[in-house]
């Protein structure tokens, strides 16, 4: 069931995105070469806490048999891993990685969801067309994120932008509408149909969440059971606000 929220919903939404907002702008002041993933974790859960949110992830169960619950704040993928990574005292960051970071708060029952990709230190030129595209994919998208569009429309433009660019985009992986829980109606592919899929109405709150692999779209799980990598071992990145429905543009609820 897609949820609409009430005005009160919206303010603890706005409130609660802010915090993840707030959260990415301290990560991308401090983040740099030499530090662990399990540093930048620490530093974001601290945050959080300051604001008085809680971090989302961190226990997070889906529930299958022999997948643990995902220990930490952040899920931090590295290069050719491409979602949920977990931190970890032995994962040093380089010069020139591609640090994906996707983590959610919740604060008075409500989640926000956003998602941003850094490249640490010097860029190459090709990981940096990677990580301004998958940007844009969002940004192309949320184009079509109003009152009386079709879901279609936006997960169209995504993907045909992705593609345009000469990259891939993951298919086994998702946006979805967010609010009291993390995952809720409707997935949001980052491919699809214009003109099919349910129609927007203002008060829908989405997490739009581009996913593009610079090769070709398979992945693979680790035997961790979180971590998600490239199977071509070329690089991923990751993009997402949570975003709010009106009539007119839609509001950027996890951008200050
Ligand atoms: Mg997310």
């Amino acid at each position: 069931m897609v949820t609409i929220k009430s005005k009160k919903e919206i303010e603890y939404m706005r409130d609660v995105c802010k915090v993840v907002a707030l959260t990415y702008k301290e990560l991308e002041e401090v983040i740099k070469p030499g530090m662990s993933t399990y540093e930048l974790d620490k530093i974001a859960e601290k945050k959080m806490r300051s604001l008085g949110a809680i971090p989302a992830e961190k226990g997070y169960d889906i529930g299958v048999e022999g997948v643990p619950p995902f220990p930490a704040t952040l899920c931090v993928s590295v290069n050719d891993e491409v979602i949920h990574g977990i931190p970890s005292k032995n994962k040093i960051i380089k010069d020139g990685d591609v640090v994906s970071i996707d983590t959610v708060a919740l604060k008075n029952g409500y989640n926000g969801d956003a998602a941003r990709t850094f490249i640490v230190g010097k860029a190459s030129k090709e990981a940096q067309r990677l990580v301004d595209a998958t940007k844009q994919a969002f940004f192309e998208g949320i184009k079509y994120a109003r009152a009386g569009m079709r879901l279609g429309d936006i997960c169209h433009a995504i993907g045909e932008y992705v593609h345009s660019q000469g990259y891939s985009v993951v298919r086994e992986f998702q946006g979805h509408g967010i609010g009291k829980q993390m995952h809720e109606d409707p997935g949001i592919p980052n491919y699809g149909k214009a003109g099919r899929g349910i129609r927007l109405q203002a008060g829908m709150t989405l997490a739009i969440e581009p996913m593009v692999i610079q090769g070709k779209p398979n992945i693979l799980e680790l035997e961790d059971r979180w971590t998600i990598v490239t199977e071509d071992g070329s690089l991923a990145a990751h993009y997402e606000n949570t975003i709010l429905i009106t009539e007119k543009e839609p509001e950027i609820l996890t951008m200050l």
